[in-house]
């Protein structure tokens, strides 16, 4: 009898994405708006540019070219963390999808300011 391949798809899709404007809701960067940078699907994390700063010491390596010293650099944070950031409202959103041209776009529930650019 065949085995059956796994289902090891990891389907969890995040209600953000690369390029999205997000406000941080909790935590100390609240209010914070930024663009996602980076989205790691599997552990729900997001990197949003300027948000979650952490310094990091780095350890000289002259082989390699890199200084010793502190860098600053942004940490991943949850993605329950962010919401969607509407620049019409100026804050916080919901979303709904509509469809423009055949394609699917995200729309502020709010004002109706599309969001997919
Ligand atoms: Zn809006």
């Amino acid at each position: 009898m065949m085995k059956r391949a796994k289902k090891s798809k990891i389907n969890n899709k995040l209600h953000v994405k690369k390029g999205d404007r997000v406000i941080v809701i909790s935590g100390k960067d609240k209010g914070k708006v930024g663009s996602v940078s980076k989205v790691f699907t599997a552990e729900a994390k997001v990197v949003v540019e300027g948000v979650n700063m952490i310094t990091k010491a780095v350890k000289a390596n002259p082989m390699a070219g890199i200084q010793g010293g502190l860098t600053k650099f942004e940490a991943p944070m949850n993605c329950s963390k962010v919401m969607l950031y509407c620049p019409s409202c100026e804050k916080a959103t919901r979303v709904k999808y509509d469809v423009v041209n055949d394609k699917k776009v995200r729309v502020c529930k709010k004002c109706g300011e599309q969001l997919d650019v």
